[in-house]
């Protein structure tokens, strides 16, 4: 049997753990099941924040394995690489969310890029559709920058929050109907964890449709007609507010199916929904708006 040195314990140090024994990642995210009168928890651990719902969520979105079809191309995507992309270690997880926890507006798309999203691990970041949307986030206030890059690249958004209806790369952009089934429950968690949402912007029919079978799921779907069309905008229940755009794929945009003005536009009308918000000095999550 290991017997702890008594001058560990003296010292108040962390107690060494088989293994077997070790928290799992789920329990070390410390996601309200903190055991602190456990030995294989430390004082030190235990003193550090506890992680918010939405941080433990997207925790939980990238250890997801629903989807066999997805997680294996994903993976095969990172095997095989871009040349362009040759010296990147892909993330070829489930790409979780990103953005402000205090979002009024819930940016939705379709699915994470192959050699995008699929690679540096943040929605649409590093490819053709990350340097389409994000400029005009940069102008509409809701980006620190232009550009998106990496995980790394000091972006911040502001009073937006991003998501996809799937969170894993499909082959072709094109998911399964079983795979967006799959993946609807991490939305709907992930909206009831968004609280001040006014706005959601729909890139795509797809992301459209997946999120009217949303408001089905949680008896919010008013009886009337939905039709997607760039531009198009329904209130819903609460005040809030669902805005239709066209998905800023290669595809719309080497067309001219969707130009940046377009998009602009989308985001602006987001904009005049919500005012600018900030937090309030001191008091962390109140806010005040500094301009309407
Ligand atoms: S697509 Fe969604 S449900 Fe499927 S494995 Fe990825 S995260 Fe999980």
């Amino acid at each position: 049997m290991y017997k702890i040195p008594a001058r560990w314990v003296q010292a108040g140090k962390t107690y060494p753990v088989y293994a077997k024994n070790r928290p799992t990642p789920a329990r070390a995210s410390h996601s309200g099941g903190c055991q602190d009168d456990s030995p294989i928890y430390n004082r030190d651990v235990c003193a550090e924040p506890q992680k918010s719902p939405l941080a433990v969520f997207n925790d939980d979105v990238v250890r997801c394995q629903k989807c066999a079809r997805l997680r294996v191309y994903c993976e095969s995507i990172a095997y095989s690489k871009r040349r362009a992309y040759s010296d990147w270690i892909y993330w070829a997880k489930p790409v979780p969310s990103f953005g402000d926890e205090r979002a009024s507006v819930l940016i939705l798309g379709l699915a994470p890029g192959a050699h995008g999203s699929n690679r540096t691990g943040r929605p649409f970041t590093g490819d053709g559709s990350g340097d389409f949307l994000y400029p005009v986030l940069h102008a509409t206030g809701f980006a620190s920058q232009a550009r998106s890059v990496s995980r790394s690249d000091g972006m911040q958004l502001r009073g937006c929050w991003i998501s996809a209806v799937v969170r894993c790369a499909p082959p072709d952009n094109k998911p399964r109907p079983e795979e967006l089934t799959n993946c609807a429950p991490h939305l709907d968690r992930e909206i009831a964890l968004l609280p001040n949402l006014r706005v959601i912007v729909c890139l795509g029919r797809v992301a459209f449709d997946a999120f009217l079978r949303h408001l089905k799921r949680v008896g919010q779907l008013e009886k009337r007609r939905y039709r997607f069309a760039h531009g198009a905008e329904y209130e819903l229940a609460g005040g809030r507010h669902l805005l239709a755009s066209f998905h800023p794929s290669l595809q719309n945009t080497s067309t001219r199916k969707l130009s940046q003005a377009m998009l602009l536009e989308i985001f602006e009308r987001a904009r005049a929904i919500v005012p600018r918000w900030a937090p309030e000095a001191g008091s962390e999550g109140e806010r005040r708006a500094v301009t309407a």
